[in-house]
């Protein structure tokens, strides 16, 4: 039986912009849906901690924490034209780092095989002095860089299947090998960044992988895209550690986007990655980050959880979803992805 953790805490709530998009109801939907099917008690708690200054400092400027300790103590108020803090919104964003910390901690003593952390605020689009896109620090970032210094690890791998670039994410890593940072996304779209010859910097050079998705992708072509490019390049690649920034505002119904996920496609990519992660493979992270549909969010999530925990769990969207098929624009793009990373990895 698979241990799979389970990182949440109430405080995540405390990050409470009005009448946000990106709001706690995303979080206590999920855990009654969580609780209703029974899966919650399967799942092992993880207790997060608060990330320390010098932890977050890994990925983010002195300056920036500082102010935005001040910002949120103020009151808040609007970061950015699309991000928002409010009171507590520091202390939120602090124990949503420090929670995947946790997660890392119990993966890597072997305590956990893989863990889903429910956190908010998201981080994908936070950079180096910037909080953007709902996001404030990047937690994902955050949590590479300290599984890379407090344990050693040479070799991570980022998924990235939010609807958005996960530019942030990028750009920590963008000259770093010890990271091979994946992106699908939709493009062309918000934040405008991850086209397909973004492709690391450096000594790093193919260690960044974009797949620009065109509107209208579904099931299918993720998987195909999973099958032709990500594990093939995770199976050369061999990661210590596996990361997921799971943001499911890919899903069909969500309005964030205009992808044609659905919730049983959510779980099938995670079984995908967790393939890697057999025997003494890899442990996996899957962190929340973006998926605004407060009617599917809870069962995307719970199609996530299902596949990590290992058992089958109702995950039929509450509303049709469109006929799923490979459109000529998603093939062509499939493509365009394996010929632009083949002088890295030859066998795409
Ligand atoms: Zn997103």
């Amino acid at each position: 039986m698979r241990r799979t953790g389970l990182v949440y805490h109430p405080d995540y709530l405390l990050h409470a912009p009005d009448n946000w998009p990106e709001c706690p109801q995303r979080l206590t939907r999920t855990l009654e849906l969580f609780d209703r099917v029974g899966i919650r008690q399967r799942m092992v708690p993880v207790a997060p901690r608060p990330a320390t200054a010098a932890e977050l400092a890994a990925v983010h400027g002195d300056d920036y924490i500082a102010f935005l300790e001040q910002f949120s103590a103020d009151g808040g108020g609007q970061l950015t034209v699309d991000t928002v803090v409010s009171t507590g919104s520091y202390e939120a964003a602090v124990l949503a780092v420090g929670g995947c910390l946790s997660a890392v901690d119990e993966l890597l003593a072997g305590r956990l095989d893989n863990a889903l952390a429910l956190v908010r605020p998201p981080g994908h689009h936070a950079e180096r002095h910037a909080g953007t896109g709902f996001c404030l620090f990047n937690n994902v970032a955050v949590a590479a860089r300290y599984a890379q210094s407090r344990y050693g690890l040479r070799r991570i791998l980022i998924v990235d299947w939010d609807v958005h670039h996960g530019n942030g994410t990028e750009r920590a890593f963008y000259d770093d090998p010890g990271v091979l940072f994946f992106s699908v996304h939709e493009s062309p779209a918000y934040p405008g960044t991850g086209w397909l010859s973004d492709a690391g910097a450096g000594e790093a050079e193919g260690y960044t992988i974009n797949a620009p998705f065109p509107a209208g992708a579904g099931d299918l072509a993720y998987q195909r895209l999973f099958d032709e490019v990500v594990l093939p390049v995770a199976d050369d690649y061999r990661p210590d550690l596996v990361i997921v920034s799971a943001g499911q505002d890919s899903h069909f119904a969500d309005y964030m986007g205009n992808m044609e996920l659905t919730s049983p496609g959510f779980g099938r990519l995670t079984e995908r990655l967790l393939s890697l992660c057999s025997g003494t493979g890899p442990r996996l992270l899957a962190v929340l980050e973006g998926g605004y549909n407060l009617d599917v969010l809870p069962t995307s999530l719970l199609a996530i959880a299902g596949a990590l925990v290992g058992e089958e769990y109702p995950t039929v969207d509450p509303v049709p979803a469109p006929v799923d098929g490979m459109s000529d624009a998603a093939r062509q793009r499939i493509d365009a992805v394996r010929t632009t990373h083949r002088p890295y990895w030859p066998f795409l």
